[in-house]
């Protein structure tokens, strides 16, 4: 076996939901039989070696008895964590010691995840990213599906000079509308499912457990109108999860996530819940039940449609668009109804505690506050047909406004122009926070579009006023009554 000059080649480490690019660069010098790591890898790029020698060895390959394989992995400064090194390193390993012929091709860039015997498989996150789209040269694995970009892909480490070339095919992104046929809701579920997706509006339910709060999340998350943009970068998040995207993300964490479960962690920076609920609903049962810091958190997605997760140093912003939808109990035990007789057994320090937890900034996070004990028993509305006049609506918007985004996505400015002066002055009047004006907007819009009026009117005013700004006043000034 001759030893040459040092082999240098790419790979790829992981940088967000993308990979970046980087050098490998390997040399065998005289020591223990070992292969040594350099350029800070994390722990699972260091446990890579057994494996690797393994498969090299289950090949039909030699490994020299008394070399050490030196792997320097460059830029030298950043953490690496990849899936893909193991055919990088064999590779680099095998034209180094010649026991296969060099590419003839300088530097080509191998990503993929080495088994025991040899075998090459293609890692779940290798997909279409600016940085494949430059590099002349990728090979990789076998792949269930199309990558998204032309590649060479090998099925196991004797086949590195022979590999099967694979051109990009036209992959448009497939989901499916769950079905939706028999579900029901009662007349006035059924409106108020229906202005929350057609305008994409936060929503609370709140009331006694068994009222169909969770019901009602559950179905607005079958009836949005999916965004393909924003679903291009969610399908792209459920694959680094190892899961395939069918309809728009729907995530339903426990009340007893951590802070950092839910908006991201680690170094490099790992994403969260809310960031796998990116193009789709984040469904918040026993709202309250939550840490009161992990809801303070809440705010910068629901504002920017991004999270920045800053940890020792590293930072990084991942994207975290999505509906909030939550359902609360009015108190502990859940009996404890605004404007009815009082049930609740719970002792006054309990209930004071929920009231309080439902002050004002919590509230305003939400567009939409609904009470479910007023939800009537008789389901007679299709979700179909709501369906059809969610799409209706957006499609109004798009026609009549060239208006893309939901309207919880656009300005107040925007939506006030479409109200008559007088109207305007009348309603202002009653806000007492801007965030609860810009609420009113918004869904009055959105009450409008249903209508398909380009104007709104005292009608879709007072109803929005109802559904938004009536119901969070009910629950802060009804439920002091009962401390
Ligand atoms: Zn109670």
């Amino acid at each position: 076996m001759q030893i040459c000059a040092d082999m240098i080649v790419h790979s790829f480490i992981r940088d967000g939901f993308g990979l970046q690019k980087i050098e490998i660069e390997l040399s065998i010098v005289p020591g223990l039989p070992q292969m040594k790591f350099l350029g800070m890898p994390d722990g699972l790029i260091k446990e890579s070696e057994a494996r690797i020698k393994t498969a090299i060895r289950n090949q039909g390959f030699e490994i020299p008895a008394s070399k050490q394989v030196l792997i320097q992995l460059r830029p030298n400064d950043i953490k690496k964590h990849s899936r893909g090194l193991d055919l990088a390193v064999a590779a680099a390993f095998l034209w180094e010691t010649e026991q296969l012929p060099k590419p003839e091709r300088p530097k080509p860039a191998l990503y993929g995840e080495l088994n025991f015997n040899g075998e090459v498989i293609a890692p779940l996150d290798f997909c279409d990213v600016e940085t494949l789209k430059s590099q002349e040269t990728i090979i990789t694995g076998k792949s269930e599906t199309d990558l998204g970009f032309d590649y060479l892909s090998v099925n196991e480490l004797r086949t590195l000079s022979v590999p099967t070339i694979h051109t990009k095919q036209d992959v448009t992104l497939q989901i499916v509308e769950p079905s939706v046929e028999n579900l029901f809701l009662s007349k006035a579920q059924a409106r108020l499912a229906m202005i929350i997706a057609a305008g994409e509006h936060s929503a609370l339910f709140a009331g006694p457990p068994g009222t169909g709060k969770s019901t009602m999340a559950e179905y607005i998350s079958k009836i949005l109108c999916p965004n393909y943009e924003d679903l291009k970068m969610s399908a792209q998040i459920a694959r680094y999860f190892g899961e395939k995207l069918e309809w728009i993300p729907t995530r339903r964490p426990h009340h007893k996530s951590t802070l950092l479960s839910m908006i991201g962690a680690g170094r490099p920076p790992e994403p969260g819940e809310v960031t796998r609920a990116h193009g789709g609903v984040l469904i918040m049962d026993e709202f309250l039940e939550f840490d009161s810091k992990l809801q303070e958190a809440l705010r910068e997605p629901i504002e920017t449609g991004k999270i920045m997760i800053s940890r020792a140093g590293a930072a990084r912003e991942f994207p975290a668009k999505f509906l909030l939808l939550a359902t609360t109990n009015l108190c502990k035990c859940g009996q404890l109804i605004p404007s009815t007789k009082n049930q609740c057994q719970c002792r006054t320090v309990r209930k004071r505690q929920y009231v309080e937890r439902l002050s004002g900034p919590i509230l305003d996070r939400f567009q939409i506050i609904s009470f479910s004990h007023e939800y009537s028993q008789e389901h007679d509305v299709s979700l179909t047909d709501i369906r059809h006049r969610v799409k209706r609506a957006r499609e109004f918007a798009q026609e009549n406004r060239k208006q893309h985004a939901p309207n919880s996505r656009i300005s107040s400015l925007s939506v006030e122009k479409d109200i008559s002066p007088s109207l305007q002055k009348v309603f202002k009047l009653k806000m007492s926070s801007q965030r609860r004006l810009k609420s009113v907007l918004q869904v009055a819009r959105t009450i409008a579009d249903l209508s398909e009026s380009r104007e709104i009117r005292a009608g879709h005013l007072n109803e929005a006023l109802a559904l938004s700004l009536r119901s969070a006043t009910r629950i802060q000034v009804d439920l002091q009554r009962y401390i």
